[in-house]
């Protein structure tokens, strides 16, 4: 059996929110199983918001939980950290409403749960195998889930930009591959977008430090971390919203052109599917024994 994971002890860190752009201190606490991740405001008298799919509020640019008047902001990034490597429980403080950016990627969170060391807990964990495949779609967009045997994800971009084009990537989601391949990509946006986001109030705290900005024709940064990194972030985008439907997913994810909108409403849908599929425990013999790194 696989079994639940928190982290052995508590680690903090600071940072700025990307949209904020105001300083926030967040800090990461070992939590019992079947816990699951927990936002906890402490400047709100320490309101627990869940990672769930049911509490998605906002999803512009970033994704938003909400519990009555309490928000956390830009949650997908940490969110698909532990998603990626396994940590099913634990408590997130923050002193503001949005999660620091760090430098755009996950890494930064990687390298946090690292420290803090991964704690194996003494109840397995549920998987959720998809027997019935599931597709939702806006436009020249969609997103679907079909049964697997493994947690694979199959992601298409197309922009209107020389340097990003179309992409497609298509990988097995191991704890490994999520550290090595998706983990350090970095979040993107467009000069010309800039001005007007600003107006609205959304990235006061974007910089090239923590994203990689593009203007007509180049990159602002002195250079990618892979030459695909934006569908590579666009795939830790998608399991951080993914993972709002509770479960580490055996299936495989196809998504064409996709955002947090549609990841998220895919999330709700496979939480309201629960009764077409299986919930199940996996032999450590039978899983990823056919993956291999994506090359
Ligand atoms: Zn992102």
């Amino acid at each position: 059996m696989y079994y639940q994971k928190t982290i052995e002890n508590e680690i903090s860190c600071v940072g700025i929110g990307l949209h904020s752009g105001q300083k926030v201190s967040l800090k990461i606490l070992p939590a019992p199983p079947d816990t699951g991740i927990v936002f906890r405001r402490i400047d709100k008298g320490g309101v627990e918001i869940p990672a769930k799919a049911l509490l998605v509020r906002k999803v512009d640019y970033a994704t938003s939980l909400s519990r009555g008047e309490t928000t956390v902001k830009t949650v997908e990034h940490l969110l698909a950290t532990f998603y990626g490597l396994q940590v099913d429980n634990a408590y997130i403080e923050l002193d503001t409403a949005e999660v620091p950016i760090m430098d755009g990627s996950a890494a930064p969170f990687v390298f946090l749960i690292e420290e803090a060391k991964i704690k194996v807990q003494d109840k397995p964990r549920p998987y959720l195998k998809i027997l019935s495949s599931l597709f939702y779609e806006d436009n020249d967009k969609y997103i679907k889930v079909v049964p697997s045997d493994e947690f694979r994800i199959t992601y298409f971009v197309s922009y209107d930009h020389a340097l990003i084009s179309e992409q497609t990537l298509t990988l097995p989601i191991t704890p490994e591959i999520f550290k090595d391949q998706i983990a350090p990509a970095r979040t993107f946006g467009f000069l010309y977008e800039v001005e007007e986001l600003r107006r609205i109030g959304l990235t006061l705290g974007g910089s090239k430090d923590n994203a990689v900005v593009l203007d007509d024709n180049k990159i602002l940064n002195d250079r990618l971390r892979f030459p695909n990194e934006f569908v590579r972030h666009k795939v830790l985008d998608l399991m951080g919203d993914l993972s709002l439907c509770g479960f580490q997913l055996q299936a495989h994810i196809y998504v064409r052109k996709g955002g947090h909108n549609l990841h998220t409403k895919m999330a709700q849908i496979i939480k309201e599917s629960l009764s077409s599929q299986m919930v199940t425990f996996i032999d450590e013999d039978s899983m990823y024994k056919s993956t291999q790194p994506f090359a």
